[in-house]
């Protein structure tokens, strides 16, 4: 999860208050959010739907407030639903600075941490993250739970990679590889900026490509 940037213009279909998913919307979103889903990060295409952050059920007020509404993939969508109303506000808050999403060597368990507690809602975006990522409980991934999983480390592992040569090798190219990687559009920014992090020269080297939509809360 990555901090988003939102239109500051809703789309105008939702001005009628009769449908939250427009054409126009679903483009919006599309493009505010680099056509990824804003809670795991996976490229949508296809596979979108729209989100109300604050569930229809519990906030019916919003169902038509384009600040409540985001692109997310079926998958998370279905998993989210209407328990996880007090999760992070992810166009106010810099996300990717307050969880970090670790891989580690061996282990199945992707495991999630609040690396800022003072945050309104971290925890409880800390129990959805572990939901999406892990399932019900570690090691019991239904079959879907396990493709995401298995296109999460992937996508870690290759990234890993590349970070591995441009430490080994720092040429301009393998540079360009860890770079290209750390683009807007790219999946899985956040599980990327945790491996930097554990590196803390690396996180340097790359401080330029790991600001991904601050401008709106910065100065
Ligand atoms: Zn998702």
């Amino acid at each position: 999860m990555i901090q988003q940037r939102k239109s500051p213009n809703a789309p105008a279909s939702l001005a009628g208050r009769r449908t939250w998913n427009g054409k126009d919307v679903q483009e919006a979103l599309y493009a505010d959010q680099d056509g990824k889903c804003y809670l795991c990060e996976s490229c949508t295409e296809q596979y979108y739907q729209i989100d109300h952050l604050r569930s229809r059920k519990n906030y019916p007020e919003k169902t038509y407030d384009w600040a409540n509404l985001f692109l997310c993939c079926s998958y998370c969508n279905g998993r989210k639903s209407d328990g996880f109303d007090d999760i992070v506000s992810p166009c106010d808050v810099p996300c990717e600075e307050i969880f970090d999403i670790d891989l580690k060597p061996g282990c199945k368990a992707v495991e999630i941490s609040v690396r800022r507690a003072d945050v309104p809602g971290a925890e409880r975006t800390r129990e959805l993250l572990h939901r999406l990522h892990n399932g019900k409980s570690a090691g019991m991934r239904d079959f879907r739970e396990n493709l995401f999983y298995k296109k999460l480390r992937g996508a870690v592992l290759d990234f890993a990679c590349c970070l591995k040569e441009y430490k080994n090798h720092g040429t301009p190219e393998n540079r360009a590889k860890v770079a290209e990687l750390l683009k807007i559009g790219k999946p899985f920014l956040a599980a990327k900026m945790s491996l930097l992090r554990d590196c803390p020269a690396l996180l340097e080297d790359f401080r330029q490509e790991t600001i991904w939509n601050r401008s709106q809360t910065e100065g």
